[in-house]
């Protein structure tokens, strides 16, 4: 494709609160984006990654008063832990954003409210209704469980003010369609579903500010209104605006801008699949193309929680492993879609199997043979047939990311079981050259497939083969051209 302008590809993180350290949850989301991100690079596309903190929330004015903090402090704190967790899983960000950065976010969130505002879409009146702080939303009566929020099991307050509103219910039929057609595609089908059958259920207005008071003066303030503070939605949302220019560089947003692909929680698809693009639609501005819903994490079966003490700390479990074994934990453990379980003990088990004898060892085995061999490097394909790539790039196209890597992996112990056929040990001349060929085109091809998720072990075949990181179209038995340097086994058993 010599030539072409590569396409972009536009991939964002959810914005989280900082009202606490990250968890191995938000791990999973760092993780999963990263790897949507580089294989999307792998198929040598312009990719930019946006992730931040989102910090104008209620959540971290009450966090602080209980840490006996100031917000600003809490925010420093907590968006310094997760800007660390990003930077140490590797992930691949172009942006974090902090929506507390008055320069980069503020002015865009005002413009993007000038520009509902010009629609007619925003309005005051006087309301009166169930707010949930940690939802940081409005819930009817009927949409509890028991009186509780669904989300956090906790008692939503009353609240009354005079608040702005947004228009929502002028949207419904437009929002349905835009769903229902895929023009705002949703991972999975079953998410999608269940956002419609929401919209079709009827849309009301929803308030888009609170008051300075009951907002403690934290957050972004509505032009022209003193009173009023912008709802922490309606502005953390915009920060996948902002982060690329929004309301500062019109010509970096117009080159990035719509989102190709936000990856979110299952909790926040209100927020993403039914008001941000009433939003968008309202302001004039394009929609984001897909969303990517993923499920949660437990731990030993049970729900992560302060009160039982079995919070995951992703930043302590990869120090205590690797960060390709936490990264290969969450990708091939946890089925993207779906809820997964957290233990150490299975983690240990897939280093152990997967990544120490799958991996480590025929890399290992290679490279010693190879490292003997006096001759030239040359044969005919023989292991390519095991190589099912169409089948790899499809399941990726549609975000299966652990089946992928399955397949790839099916591909590891293919290549395992012809060393172990072929017993190269026993073999010289040429004979032995077209086996080392095989093995040596395959590790290469390998590293370039697994480079997405393990972006460090990758690096280290590459060295290790004396081969150039390539791309998926690299991913085709050619001539071996590498030069072996044998180094340290890639992962260590855990005893
Ligand atoms: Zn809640």
């Amino acid at each position: 494709m010599v030539g072409l302008p590569r396409k972009k590809f536009y991939i964002t993180t959810a914005i989280p609160y900082v009202n606490a350290a990250p968890h191995i949850g938000f791990a999973l989301e760092l993780v999963q984006t990263d790897v949507i991100a580089r294989w999307y690079k792998l198929l040598d596309e312009d990719v930019f990654l946006t992730t931040g903190a989102d910090e104008n929330s209620l959540k971290n004015v009450q966090a602080a008063e209980k840490a006996g903090i100031t917000t600003q402090q809490l925010c420093d704190k907590n968006a310094a832990l997760f800007r660390e967790l990003a930077t140490k899983i590797n992930l691949s960000f172009n942006s974090f954003l902090r929506s507390s950065s008055k320069k980069d976010h503020w002015t865009g969130v005002q413009k993007l409210w000038e520009l509902c505002k010009k629609s007619g879409d925003i309005y005051k009146k006087k309301y009166r209704g169930l707010y949930c702080i940690g939802c940081e939303t409005f819930y009817t009566e009927s949409e509890l469980d028991n009186g509780l929020c669904p989300e956090h099991k906790k008692k939503p307050e009353i609240v009354e003010e005079e608040n702005y509103f947004f228009r929502l219910s002028k949207y419904q039929k437009k929002l349905e369609k835009l769903i229902e057609s895929d023009e705002l595609k949703i991972f999975p089908k079953s998410r999608k579903n269940e956002v419609l059958s929401f919209i079709k259920s009827g849309l009301e207005d929803f308030s888009v500010s609170r008051s300075v008071k009951r907002a403690k003066g934290w957050g972004v303030p509505v032009p022209d209104d003193g009173s009023q503070i912008i709802y922490v939605w309606f502005d953390a949302l915009n920060i996948y605006q902002t982060a690329i220019g929004f309301g500062t560089d019109e010509k970096k947003y117009k080159k990035l801008w719509p989102a190709d692909l936000h990856v979110i929680g299952k909790g926040i698809i209100r927020f993403h699949a039914v008001y941000w693009p009433a939003i968008l639609l309202s302001a004039g501005l394009k929609l984001p193309r897909s969303l990517l819903v993923h499920g949660y994490i437990t731990v030993d079966g049970q729900k992560m929680s302060k009160f039982l003490g079995n919070v995951v700390d992703p930043l302590e479990l990869m120090r205590r492993y690797s960060v390709d074994a936490v990264r290969y934990f969450l990708t091939k453990e946890i089925h993207v879609f779906d809820d997964g379980d957290f233990s150490e003990k299975s983690l240990i088990n897939r280093i152990n199997g997967e990544l120490v004898a799958d991996l480590g060892n025929l890399v290992y085995r290679v490279l010693s043979l190879t490292e003997k061999f006096k001759g030239k490097i040359e044969g005919k394909r023989e292991l390519d047939k095991k190589l099912n790539l169409k089948k790899i790039e499809e399941l990726m196209g549609e975000y299966k990311l652990n089946e992928a890597l399955e397949e790839i992996w099916g591909f590891v112990r293919a290549t395992n079981k012809y060393v172990n056929e072929n017993e190269p040990w026993k073999l010289q001349g040429k004979e032995l050259s077209n086996v080392l060929y095989n093995l040596l085109e395959a590790c290469r091809i390998i590293s370039i497939l697994i480079s997405a998720f393990l972006p460090e072990t990758s690096e280290k075949i590459n060295k290790q083969l004396g081969v150039k990181a390539g791309k998926l179209k690299d991913c085709k038995f050619g001539k071996f051209t590498g030069e072996i340097n044998k180094g340290e086994y890639l992962f260590k058993k855990i005893e």
